[in-house]
């Protein structure tokens, strides 16, 4: 699952190819990916709309006559941001990307052929001859239409700031007085936006603190710790390309390697590296949990 390092990397691989890039044309091929403003309170109903016809669907919407301005990520999520000209009254359209477990954007060059032409919900057609797909084999990601950047900025602020520039003080704050265990806090988005379920087992790890333990009994000390591993963590990821667990692959189908330096992800019943204890699995906040009951406290 796409965790902020990938997403990032996502962003960094598809900007080049689309800034200044004018969006010609589009295609839906699933109208319940898309949710426009308008449509019921979360989102178009998936049992409605089982029709896999392509369809073309308000193709302002994504972003066709609008050239791409600017790729914006916040959390998981990306924001392609598209210009209308005119002079003097520029207007902007967002299209928001939510990549879920198994999203994808694939940008592909003039001529080229995706590789995998199964699950591709949307595709938008750049000047230029190139398109950008947006494939979801499970469907847990979706996109959202936006029709300025207030509105953005609206469904930005419900969630927490972004992981990888959280310090401690902001961190111990949104955590508040929480009983909650401080992996489930981790993981959840409104409190801060970018950590999901490897990163939030690594960064504990890092920073000596179990995961079961009471948010809000961090200390000052522990929260500036377990924010610093958080930041430290997710930079190397994006250094080294994202976790390439599954499919992640970048916007132009680079594999990441940063799944090797996990050091407890996916390592339960292994030694740890710190004290050769074995690593405890147990199932918390409903997800699979890494972590050394020795190291850990
Ligand atoms: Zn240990």
């Amino acid at each position: 699952m796409p965790e902020l390092p990938e997403v990032e990397r996502i962003r960094q691989s598809l900007s080049p190819g689309v800034l200044g890039k004018r969006v010609v044309g589009a295609t839906l091929h699933r109208r319940d990916v898309l949710v426009v403003p308008g449509d019921p309170a979360g989102g178009f109903s998936r049992q409605r709309s089982g029709a896999s016809k392509p369809r073309r669907y308000e193709a302002r919407r994504l972003l066709v006559g609008t050239t791409v301005v600017d790729v914006k990520r916040l959390g998981k999520e990306l924001a392609i941001v598209g210009e209308t000209g005119g002079e003097g009254v520029a207007g902007r359209s967002v299209l928001l990307v939510r990549l879920g477990m198994t999203g994808q954007l694939v940008l592909l060059g003039s001529g080229a052929r995706a590789s995998k032409r199964d699950h591709i919900h949307a595709t938008l057609r750049l000047e230029g001859g190139g398109r950008l797909l947006f494939r979801d084999p499970r469907r847990f990601g979706g996109l959202r239409a936006f029709e300025n950047l207030e509105s953005l900025s609206e469904h930005w602020s419900g969630l927490g700031p972004d992981a990888l520039g959280v310090t401690g003080p902001v961190l111990r704050e949104r955590l508040g007085g929480s009983a909650r265990a401080i992996k489930a806090a981790l993981l959840d988005q409104r409190v801060i936006a970018g950590v999901g379920n490897i990163y939030a087992d690594e960064a504990l790890f890092e920073s000596g603190i179990a995961p079961g333990r009471a948010a809000g009994s961090l200390s000052e000390g522990e929260a500036s710790a377990l924010a610093s591993a958080i930041r430290a963590i997710l930079a190397r990821a994006i250094e080294a390309g994202g976790s390439s667990i599954r499919d992640y692959l970048d916007a132009g189908g680079v594999a990441g390697t940063a799944q090797r330096l996990h050091r407890v992800y996916g390592r339960g019943g292994l030694a740890c590296e710190r004290c050769g204890g074995e690593l405890a699995q147990i199932l918390l906040a409903q997800r699979t949990t890494v972590f050394c009951p020795a190291c850990q406290r």
